[in-house]
């Protein structure tokens, strides 16, 4: 048997590549992004209700990464990026169905021109195809007594330091309200993959139309510059 799905819903994301995207869903909290439901989901009956939670869960296509199929195991970041657990025990993005799930807060919801959802914290790349939203009911899904398995606890976060042109950059520019927190949020999470550590290595991230280029040492993201994106 087969099933067909189509998108009920688009995101407009600041994350414009997979690299830079934390993990998972409430790590980078000024992240802020907008859904954006389609015809013929984008009328108000469609959202009734909804704005009277803080939370909503939010079913999604990897559509990035959709085309390179799934392994049965797969190596989590969390364990260092060598441990293989299996994909079912995992949150990897290579699935047998590339559908993700993730737990973000509900700002606002508009229906003044279309129907948008305004949501923070998401881990969701720009032009994501959302299937699904639901209302999260803290009473049935919160169980603050849960074994979490090998992702027991937030990751350990990286001190941000800006470089002196990067700020200046950073005045320069006409940003998006709480840009630079955004910055400080995502280089904390450590973006790198899980087996480089290279204090010489510039990295570049792209958040909104900017490439935020950067460095790792020493247990510090250094912010080197602020451009505009390519
Ligand atoms: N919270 C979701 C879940 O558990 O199903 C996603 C977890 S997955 C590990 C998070 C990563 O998915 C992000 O770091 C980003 O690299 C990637 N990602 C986000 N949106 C994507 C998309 N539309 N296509 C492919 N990869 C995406």
């Amino acid at each position: 048997m087969n099933y067909s799905f189509e998108p009920i819903g688009v995101i407009r994301s600041p994350y414009r590549e997979k690299f830079g995207i934390p993990r998972q869903p409430s790590l980078v909290s000024a992240a802020r992004v907008r859904l954006e439901l389609l015809p013929p989901y984008d009328h108000p009956d469609c959202v009734r209700g909804l704005a009277e939670f803080s939370h909503v869960w939010i079913s999604f296509v990897f559509h990035q990464t959709m085309d390179r199929g799934w392994q049965p195991l797969v190596r989590p970041p969390r364990l260092g990026g060598n441990a293989k657990v299996g994909v079912f025990a995992s949150r990897s993005t290579h699935r047998p169905n590339p559908m993700g799930l993730s737990l973000v807060e509900l700002v606002s919801v508009s229906v003044d021109n279309g129907v948008a959802l305004e949501l923070a914290g998401a881990d969701l790349l720009d032009g994501t195809p959302v299937l699904d939203i639901k209302p999260y009911i803290p009473f049935v899904e919160s169980r603050p007594d849960a074994a979490g398995g090998f992702v027991d606890g937030p990751p350990p976060l990286l001190r941000v330091e800006w470089s002196e042109a990067a700020r200046r950059h950073l005045a320069e520019a006409d940003a998006p309200a709480g840009f630079a927190q955004l910055v400080e949020q995502v280089l904390a999470q450590d973006p790198r993959p899980a087996y480089q550590d290279d204090p010489e290595r510039i990295y570049g991230v792209s958040l909104y139309c900017y490439n935020v280029r950067f460095g790792i040492a020493g247990g510090v993201a250094r912010v080197l510059e602020i451009l505009p994106a390519a």
